[in-house]
């Protein structure tokens, strides 16, 4: 845990989210500014700064919250898929230093980016 990162913060019930999903190594709550219709944050629990930190310790649950991404965009009605985003880095625009996957999606496709 980092004691100044947001995403710790509402780990630990500090901070209020609106909760998809929890289990006992990750999160998913609602973006706070959602940029479709469907738009919530998966995180591991444990504070990985970003993908750029992460290690071959982490490949289990990243792992796993890369195969439940799927079930929780269904669930939150995005039946006919979604766009799964990690921003890493200053590079990459990553604002929030603790490793989340975006999971942005709804019942119309989304603009184009790549
Ligand atoms: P970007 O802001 O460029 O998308 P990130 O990938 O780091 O950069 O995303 C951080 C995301 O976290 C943003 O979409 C922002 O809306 C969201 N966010 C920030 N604070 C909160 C919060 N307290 N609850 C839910 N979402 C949050």
């Amino acid at each position: 845990m980092d004691p100044n990162c947001i995403f710790c913060k509402i780990v630990k019930g500090e901070i209020p989210s609106k909760k998809v999903y929890e289990d006992d190594e990750m999160l998913a709550f609602h973006d706070i500014h959602p940029l479709a219709p469907v738009h919530f944050m998966l995180i591991p629990r444990k504070h990985i700064a970003s993908l750029a930190e992460a290690t071959p310790e982490d490949a289990g649950v990243l792992g796993r919250m890369m195969a439940i991404a799927g079930r929780l965009a269904r669930e939150q009605g995005s039946t006919e898929g979604f766009r799964t985003i990690v921003n890493t880095g200053r590079i990459g625009r990553q604002d929030v230093y603790h490793l989340h996957i975006h999971i942005i999606g709804g019942p119309n496709p989304l603009p184009r980016m790549i």
